[in-house]
């Protein structure tokens, strides 16, 4: 059965049972006072009886005494009425016209007890009350009893009124008001119980939807999402879970993911759709080498200057303290992300021995600045669970990143060349390649010794490093051969680049012992749009143009030409 059938039940029986409470009370709250009523009435009959029998008595005129009984009965709506005498009165002033001997064993016991009994007579149509009332001596009532009763003494019974009753509509209007009962009752019922349902609906399926969703998260299935229109306590215990299958679901997927890149950009998705952050920064901390980097910025964000916040970890306050830092704790407490008119919350997550990360998060008002810090705990979250997953990330990243480097020159290696070229080179894409090689090198080895043919190589890999662009490459090809990729020039601005290579190299003087030497390069160039199909063909070109440099004196420059192909095939 569902809860909300159980519920409806549960209101159901509940609300019938005070209706059948509340029935009950009334029923015998009107029986009681019914008879309560006609017990009164009775008494006053018996009252009016007593002293008009008295006066009847007292004038002589008994002879009237059954018309002013009949008269009773007809005025007082009485079905009964008789006045009995007690055996003593009886011996003392006759039976007055009764017939002593035909008391009911209820008057009997009147007489003899001196306490009314009553009772209720139930017949087919009507109910009736019963009540025998007795006369009792005593010289308090007017006129005195005991003044003509002089045989009797006070508390004596003289005799008693037999009076019955008719109570029906007593009892027909009590029928009628339970009727009445019954049915506000059951309108009632009725109403509460679409109210009810009405109310507790939504209660009930979230309760059905949570028990649904926990019951697939505790088999480790977070893909249920519970709806809800509910804004209140059990609206946010809803969307409470629902946060958290979505943690889960993030965790989920960022482990199969390949790259920090991606996963930096799925906490950009979520700050941004999920969290409705409008303005936030993510900050690569590198712990080594004290540098901070930009690595993701909301895409409404446009109001900052990259440049400014990019820049040493040490002048970043949540980076040293490793606390969030809120810009209205404190006046100016971070000069580095003061914003006018805005806001800031930074928040640190250290996520390796060399990686940290912060989130800087700009708001425009006290209001988004207390539900950007309600969100901190969440977003701590989701950062708390990407930290594994970076971390291991990171550990892939330099391994390979290991596996595609020079260990002695730290430069690119041939691997990473490969990998580079079968990656896709993009079209349009121009590139210029120098094939440079140490002229004469082996005699520094046969003269001074593998270690001084090392710190040649060494020197000339920092000559390179520090000649190109950022974006261009500078890799270790062969033994004391090294390959320049050079993006987006011509042949002629690439032979600029070229002899300036050699003249910074042939101006190292090497010392050994007493003795100093210098090397000198040979470099042949060749330009990968202009003389070749492909990048490997460009490879070829340049080390043509090499040889023809070796072979035409060395310590110079050359420029691919198609016919030193011919001539290299010799
Ligand atoms: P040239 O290029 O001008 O024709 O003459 P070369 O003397 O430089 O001739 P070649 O290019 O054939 O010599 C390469 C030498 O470089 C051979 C090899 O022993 C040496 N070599 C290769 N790798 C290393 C290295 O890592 N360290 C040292 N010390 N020597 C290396
Ligand atoms: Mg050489
Ligand atoms: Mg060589």
């Amino acid at each position: 059965m569902s809860t909300n059938n159980k519920v409806l039940i549960i209101v159901f029986i509940m609300l019938s049972i005070l209706s059948v409470a509340t029935v009950t009370n009334v029923w015998i709250n009107f029986i009681d006072f019914g008879k309560r009523a006609a017990v009164d009435r009775a008494y006053s009959i018996a009252e009016s009886v007593r002293d008009g029998l008295t006066s009847h008595m007292n004038l002589g005129a008994m002879d009237k005494r059954d018309l002013f009984l009949s008269n009773m009965i007809k005025h007082q709506n009485v079905k009964t009425l008789r006045v009995i005498r007690s055996k003593k009165v009886i011996e003392e002033f006759g039976d007055g016209g009764l017939d002593p001997y035909k008391y009911d064993d209820i008057e009997k016991d009147v007489l003899s007890h001196g306490k009314a009994i009553t009772n209720i007579i139930n017949e087919e149509r009507e109910q009736f009350l019963r009540i025998t009332i007795p006369y009792i001596a005593t010289k308090y009532s007017k006129p005195n009893c005991l003044s003509c009763h002089v045989n009797e003494k006070e508390g004596d019974v003289l005799g008693a009124i037999t009076l019955e009753l008719d109570i029906s509509e007593v009892k027909n209007k009590t029928v009628d008001t339970i009727l009445k009962i019954i049915l506000i009752s059951f309108v009632f019922l009725i109403l509460a119980f679409f109210v009810t349902g009405y109310i507790i609906k939504p209660y009930v399926k979230l309760f059905d939807a949570l028990e649904e969703g926990i019951d697939k998260a505790y088999k480790g299935d977070f893909s249920y999402y519970v709806q809800t229109n509910l804004s209140d306590e059990a609206g946010k215990v809803a969307k409470k879970l629902n946060d958290l299958s979505e943690i889960f679901r993030f965790k989920k997927t960022i482990e199969l993911d390949y790259d920090k890149e991606k996963i930096y950009e799925r906490i950009k998705h979520i700050l941004e759709s999920n969290l409705e952050l409008e303005n936030f920064i993510i900050f690569e901390n590198n712990i080594t080498t004290k540098k901070r980097k930009i690595v993701l910025k909301s895409s409404k964000l446009t109001f900052i200057n990259d440049e400014e916040l990019e820049n040493s970890t040490q002048v970043c306050r949540a980076f040293r303290t490793n606390f969030q830092v809120v810009s209205t704790d404190f006046h100016n407490i971070c000069d580095l992300c003061a914003m006018k008119n805005r806001e800031s919350i930074c928040l640190p997550f250290t996520i390796s021995d060399e990686l940290s990360l912060t989130l800087l998060i700009y708001v425009a008002n006290d209001e988004e600045l207390i539900k950007a810090k309600e969100l901190i705990p969440i977003i701590s979250n989701y950062f708390e669970l990407a930290e594994p997953v970076l971390q291991t990330k990171l550990l892939m990243n330099k391994l390979h990143e290991k596996s595609l480097k020079d260990p002695m020159t730290s430069l690119l290696n041939r691997r990473f060349l490969e990998q580079y070229i079968d990656d896709g080179i993009k079209s349009g894409e121009n590139f210029s390649v120098m094939m440079v090689d140490i002229d004469f090198f082996k005699q520094v080895n046969d003269t001074y010794g593998h270690d001084v043919g090392d710190e040649v190589i060494r020197t000339l890999s920092d000559v390179l490093r520090n000649n190109i662009k950022g974006s261009d490459l500078a890799i270790r090809y062969g033994g004391e051969e090294f390959l320049l990729i050079v993006f987006d020039t011509s042949n002629e601005v690439a032979a600029k680049i070229a002899n300036h290579i050699n003249s910074e190299f042939s101006k190292k003087v090497f010392k050994v012992g007493e003795e100093t030497f210098s090397k000198t390069l040979s470099i042949g160039i060749s330009s990968y749009i202009e003389n070749s199909i492909s990048p490997w063909q460009a490879i070829k070109h340049a080390d043509v143009a090499l040889y023809n440099a070796k072979n035409s004196g060395r310590n110079k420059v050359v420029i691919f030409e198609a016919q030193m192909y011919q001539e290299s095939m010799i």
